[in-house]
Formats: C-alpha cells, sequence, structure tokens
C-alpha cells in the first residue's frame, strides 16, 4: 500500500464526493474540503486549513481552474487536477509551476480504462494510416452539466488521430454543416441526462463500419486514477500529466 496522505478536495461537487471516498479506502485522510458553494465545506483556500496536507485535488470548473493552481503552488502544495476546460492557459500555467518550483499533474481524464483506449486508438490509428479508404470521427457524450465541449478527452483522442493518420490535418468541432473536408477530422458532443462520459471513435468506409468505444460507467475511475496520481505525485516537483504516472506504473 502507498503511504498514507493528508489530503485537501478543491471543488467538493461530484468529483470531490468520489475521490473522498476512494481516498478514504485507499487509507489516506482528508484533512480539508473547499468549495464556494457546498455545505460542510470552507469557501476559501487559505494557508492555515492547508498545513498539514501532502497534495491537493482540484476538480473544480473551467473559470476556477487556473486561479487555484496558482494559489496551491504558491502555498507550495502539490496539485493533481482534473478540471477541463482551462488548457488555452497550460503554458503560462508550467512556466509558473516551473518557476516556482512546484508539482503539477493535470490529465483530461484520469481512468485507467481511458489511458487503455487511448494506446488501442493509437494502434488502430496506425494501422488506418494504410488504409486511404476510411475516413474517422470521433463523438462524445456527457451529462448536461457539463461545462465544456468537446471534452478534453476528446480533443486528446483527436491529437493522438492527428498524429498517427497524415491525411487528418485538422480538427472540425461542434454541430457541422456542409461537406466535412476529407482533410478534416470532426470531433461532435452530446449532453444528455447524467451520463458520466462516453467516446467513440468511427472508422468508416463504404464496405464496414469499424466502432471503438469507451464507456465509463460512474466516476470511479476517474477518482481512482486521481487518487493514484496524488501518491505518485506528493514527492516528486515539476510539470505532470497522467502518462507519466502510467509509464512508470507499466515498467513495474
Ligand atoms: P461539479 O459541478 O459537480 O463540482 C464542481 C464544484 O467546484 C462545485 O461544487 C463548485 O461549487 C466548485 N467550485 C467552483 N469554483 C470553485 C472555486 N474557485 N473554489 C472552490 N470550489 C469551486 O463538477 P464535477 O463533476 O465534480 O467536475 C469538476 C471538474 O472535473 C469539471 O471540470 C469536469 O469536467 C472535470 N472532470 C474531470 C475528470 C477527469 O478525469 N479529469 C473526470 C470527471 C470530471
Amino acid at each position: 500500500m502507498p503511504k498514507s496522505l493528508c489530503l485537501a478536495l478543491v471543488g467538493y461537487g461530484k468529483m470531490g464526493k468520489m475521490l473522498e471516498q476512494i481516498a478514504v479506502g485507499r487509507g489516506h485522510e482528508i484533512k480539508a474540503r473547499i468549495d464556494l458553494r457546498e455545505p460542510g465545506a470552507v469557501q476559501n483556500i487559505d494557508v492555515g486549513i492547508l498545513t498539514d496536507v501532502d497534495v491537493c485535488l482540484e476538480f473544480t470548473e473551467p473559470s476556477s481552474a487556473v486561479d487555484n493552481i496558482l494559489r496551491l503552488v504558491e502555498l507550495g502544495k502539490p496539485v493533481v487536477t482534473g478540471t477541463t476546460g482551462w488548457y488555452q492557459h497550460l503554458d503560462e500555467v508550467k512556466a509558473f509551476v516551473v518557476e516556482k518550483n512546484g508539482a503539477l499533474l493535470y490529465a483530461s481524464n484520469f481512468s485507467p480504462g481511458i489511458h487503455i483506449f487511448q494506446r488501442i486508438v493509437a494502434e488502430a490509428m496506425r494501422l488506418v494510416n494504410h488504409f486511404e479508404h476510411y475516413d474517422v470521427s470521433i463523438h462524445e457524450t456527457h451529462h448536461r452539466h457539463k461545462k465544456d465541449a468537446p471534452s478534453g478527452t476528446a480533443s486528446t483522442i483527436a491529437r493522438i488521430i492527428l498524429d498517427k493518420i497524415e491525411r487528418k490535418t485538422s480538427v472540425i468541432e461542434g454541430n457541422y454543416e456542409g461537406r466535412v473536408p476529407d482533410s478534416a477530422l470532426q470531433v461532435s458532443s452530446s449532453r444528455c441526462g447524467e451520463i458520466p462520459g462516453t467516446h467513440s471513435v468511427t472508422i468508416d468506409s463504404s464496405a464496414d463500419t469499424i466502432t471503438l468505444t469507451h464507456t465509463a460507467r460512474n466516476r470511479e475511475g476517474f477518482a481512482l486514477g486521481a487518487v493514484m496520481a496524488a501518491e505518485w505525485l506528493y514527492s516528486k516537483r515539476g510539470f505532470f500529466t497522467m502518462e507519466d504516472v502510467f509509464h512508470d506504473f507499466e515498467s513495474l
């Protein structure tokens, strides 16, 4: 078992509560719950409540993530963040982490299952690259409360596909009217009910269709991966992604 950690939950919404359940189940202690709106949580990040905290788990919303991360890094706390929709600020956040000799690990999807899925997609795309008559698209479905689209995971999968298929050179997002250029990869999204997250890659020709789908059954996989990331990060300094964690895991 990894060392027992003192954790802070920054964001005590759906993910915060699932993180608590998984972290406690793995022998960790929740020292602080910080949330602007949730009962039972304190509203602000302050030095006092973070004194004994080893790692902060930041799962809030796109407009809050950057300020939260910078504040926590300034306070010298290692941060695992799963909030999506702020990646246009990645370079400035990375520069800040390096300048402060801080520790940050971010991922658009912490689920070990999605990591396996992305590896499968990458290998499938390596093959599809040799067969010009196949087209490819991505569709993702999430619950209707999700604030960003497409999902961070769909964008990551899109980058994998562009990297592997030479004839795909751009991405078209959202509801697109008109003919999709052959060189474009369409990434579409739908929002419905309480779906935790489904990502499908369709590979299609006039003769057949191959569909690769990852379906999250609940938030458990995300939370497990994020707690594993905290266990991995707590004694390190630097700027990391979940790829670094899985890489070490696979080489054990
Ligand atoms: P949620 O809406 O249930 O909870 C977010 C909470 O953050 C809310 O309770 C809100 O009050 C709080 N919050 C907002 N701004 C805050 C701030 N400045 N300080 C403190 N609290 C603040 O959402 P959720 O389902 O828990 O998801 C949270 C984020 O995590 C979203 O961006 C979502 O896309 C992302 N997510 C990532 C993964 C992953 O694996 N990376 C998995 C699931 C969700």
